[in-house]
């Protein structure tokens, strides 16, 4: 019997991609003849007619299977609903704007018969801009001094992961979401291969500053809670200082009777520690705010149709949740 693999793409507002990406899958199904294949969208609550041209897809070939969820919950979750209806023995995830290269996917299924259970392609070049680059090396260097688990620089989504790999996702059910991290976090053979990503043919990107800062953050509380003793430690030191400062103010006083004065390192002074209070404040409030959305247990998406049909609460993955 052949292996099933199943290419899973998010799509958020790729109407105009939709041709493309059928011609792409068309391909990689007629390079690869050894595999069944399933072609596994996830309509993110498009606001375009990205829905329609899916359903065209499937009702024109049904290895196109799609889900549509019930509003747009961001890529992460995106991905989430598809490891729980894809079917694959294997999942290759990609972009709908097919800015991840078809071509690599014989390389992947090598390394994948090889054994390997998450094959990840690294960015060989990159056009973005010099900002932009600094600051995620700035980030990831950042974060792996503050993890134990080894992080992959320079790969996003763009990977195959085994049905063990999906599996153990399906199993973390966190809403706020940060994958990246996960496939690290999850262990298991892992063989990274290169890749040059296109450019964008249609339709527009739908990360900007604010998403990535948004997503950065998430992806430290995610995995450390080192924050936390960086404002432990702030404060020890903070105190420190401010014992020793005592003592000298003590000293002063008592040898030389020194009037009170200097009303400026007073002001530094409160104003350098309120800062630090403000920061451990905000810092233990990100944390807080986890834990409060994460324990209202809500389901993580819910499922308009799957394959044209209304999805109700028999479907096991209907809402999300997993019986465990
Ligand atoms: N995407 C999604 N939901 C969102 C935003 C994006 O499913 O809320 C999908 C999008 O359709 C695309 C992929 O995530 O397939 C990557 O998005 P994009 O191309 O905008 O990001 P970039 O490649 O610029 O990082
Ligand atoms: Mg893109």
């Amino acid at each position: 019997m052949k292996k099933k693999i199943t290419i899973l793409l998010p799509a958020y507002n790729e109407a105009s991609s939709m041709q493309l990406l059928h011609d792409k899958m068309l391909e990689v199904a007629g390079e690869n003849p050894g595999y069944d294949w399933e072609f596994l969208l996830v309509n993110d609550g498009s606001t375009d007619n990205t829905l329609e041209c899916i359903k065209e897809l499937h009702a024109s070939d049904p290895r196109f299977s799609y889900v549509d969820l019930s509003r747009n919950y961001g890529k992460e979750i995106a991905m989430m609903a598809g490891f729980d209806y894809a079917t694959g023995d294997a999942v290759i995830i990609m972009d709908s704007d097919m800015q991840h290269p078809v071509s690599s996917i014989p390389e992947m299924l090598r390394y994948w018969e090889e054994g390997y259970q998450d094959v990840y392609a690294q960015r060989k070049t990159s056009k973005e801009s010099w900002l932009k680059k600094k600051t995620s090396q700035l980030y990831y260097k950042l974060l792996q001094n503050t993890t134990r688990i080894p992080i992959q620089q320079n790969s996003g989504d763009f990977r195959l992961l085994d049905r063990v790999c999906v599996n153990a996702l399906r199993n973390m059910r966190e809403t706020q979401r940060n994958t990246k991290g996960m496939y690290c976090w999850i262990g298991f053979r892992k063989k990274g291969i290169q890749y040059d990503q296109l450019e964008r043919a249609h339709g527009t990107t739908k990360w900007n500053y604010w998403n990535l800062f948004n997503l950065a953050l998430d992806g430290l509380t995610a995995y450390t809670t080192s924050p936390l003793r960086i404002a432990s430690i702030m404060g020890i030191v903070c105190s420190l200082i401010g014992f020793v400062y005592l003592i000298y103010i003590l000293v002063n006083t008592l040898i030389y009777g020194d009037p009170v004065a200097g009303y400026p390192t007073m002001m530094v002074t409160i104003l350098f520690i309120g800062g630090v209070q403000l920061l451990s404040l905000g810092i233990i409030g990100e944390y807080l705010g986890r834990v409060f959305n994460e324990s209202k247990h809500r389901p993580p998406y819910f499922v308009n149709t799957y394959n044209d049909r209304q999805i109700g609460d028999d479907a096991p993955a209907a809402t999300g949740k997993q019986s465990n």
